[in-house]
């Protein structure tokens, strides 16, 4: 069922409109945007769709095709963090619109029903979709017109301090920004965004995400250490961000590093900013092939040097890497989810089945492959 149709037969009377905001895989610069650094992610076609209008009750009623189950009604007043009329999946929404109105925004009541293509928990930021369209929704029909980069500011911090994940900055600014054909070049320092041209079909090139399905229980903790480790090395070094070392200072600041495993992580952030600049070159010469390096070197770093890869990650590299593809890399935060692999169009059944023949034999579960294509952030549909 559309959100159109979901909304209807919640709350029996048609939408003010229909808004959507898609998920989003990261083509390179991972594990920097929480360190002013630059990252490279477009939006995915699968998008989160949701229908909503006002109404006058103070109060915000929320439904999802993807949770069976009666309309969660919750009053305007109740929706703040920890609040008890606010807990699960609902928590995504109710925490865009708490963030709306923190911002001081003026909103009223609303019915919302949500219906998303975007999977859940296979690091395509499921998440940054559902608040970012929620985010849109409510200002857009409260009369208010949002800066992409603001509706991403506000779905952040409703993931950050609503939800209570500390996520960096780029899933929402990918789902909120992104323009189709295109990669999202975002500079977490400035906090500026740029559309690069990408259009791999043209060079008979194909996008495949291949989701592992697996997720290890480390991953949330060793979030927090790595961002910490990024802390402590600013702190050391005496700059605000890993983003103010350029690769020539690179040498002299490992030297003032007396740990070997904060030499690594910083080494990973460095060079990786680094590679995302390449990257961007490559793309703007219409070199799209010759990312595929960068894209293993990324890998390499977050295997050996950043350690937030898993076994499953990296046989799944390497195993598309000798199918033939041009260029892999685990996306996303590590300890399990997806692997982005660059493949010529041709041989892309040539790269799953050699995957998933590999990860048979290592006795993983089974790969799940999703071909993407660059598509629209948040927008209005209807
Ligand atoms: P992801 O990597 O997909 O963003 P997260 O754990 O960050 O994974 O977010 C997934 C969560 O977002 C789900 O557990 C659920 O709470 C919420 N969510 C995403 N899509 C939907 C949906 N269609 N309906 C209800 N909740 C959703
Ligand atoms: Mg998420």
């Amino acid at each position: 069922m559309s959100a159109a149709g979901l909304f209807v037969q919640s709350y029996s009377h048609d939408p003010e409109g229909v808004f959507s905001a898609p998920g989003r895989v990261n083509l390179i610069g991972e594990h920097t945007d929480y360190t002013g650094g630059l990252v490279l992610p477009f939006a995915i076609d699968a998008r989160a769709w949701m229908a909503a209008a006002r109404n006058d009750d103070s109060v915000v009623r929320v439904v999802s095709a993807q949770r069976p189950g009666a309309v969660k009604t919750v009053a305007l007043e109740d929706i703040y963090p920890d609040s008890p009329a606010v807990r699960s999946w609902a928590g995504y929404l109710f925490g865009a619109i708490w963030a709306l109105r923190q911002a001081g925004h003026q909103v009223s009541g609303f019915d919302l029903a949500l219906d998303s293509q975007v999977p859940t928990g296979a690091g395509l930021s499921s998440s940054a979709a559902v608040e970012c369209v929620t985010a849109l929704v409510v200002s857009n029909l409260s009369g208010i017109t949002l800066a992409p980069l603001e509706i991403a500011r506000l779905s952040q911090q409703a993931e950050n301090d609503f939800v209570g994940v500390p996520c960096g900055p780029m899933d929402q600014t990918a789902s909120a920004a992104s323009r189709a054909g295109s990669v999202l070049l975002f500079d977490s320092r400035a906090g500026t965004v740029e559309n690069i041209p990408f259009n791999p079909s043209a060079d008979d090139l194909a996008v495949l995400v291949i989701d592992t399905k697996v997720t290890h229980s480390l991953a949330d903790g060793e979030y927090a250490r790595r961002r910490a480790s990024c802390e402590r090395a600013t702190t050391v070094l005496g700059i605000r961000t890993l983003r103010d070392l350029s690769l020539d200072e690179l040498p002299a600041a490992l030297d003032k590093l007396d740990d070997d495993v904060l030499r690594r992580r910083v080494r990973h952030v460095v060079t990786e900013n680094d590679r995302v600049v390449q990257t961007v070159e490559l793309l703007r010469a219409g070199r799209i092939s010759a990312i595929g390096d960068l894209m293993v070197a990324s890998h390499r770093s977050l295997q050996h040097d950043y350690e937030v890869s898993c076994p499953e990650l990296d046989q799944a590299v390497d195993s598309a890497l000798s199918a033939g593809a041009v260029g892999a890399r685990m996306t996303g935060g590590g300890f399990g989810g997806s692997v982005i692999a660059l493949i010529p169009t041709e041989l892309v059944e040539t790269v799953m089945s050699g995957v998933n023949a590999d990860f048979a034999m290592r006795g993983f579960t089974t790969a799940v492959p999703r071909i993407v294509a660059p598509a629209d952030g948040a927008r209005r549909d209807e």
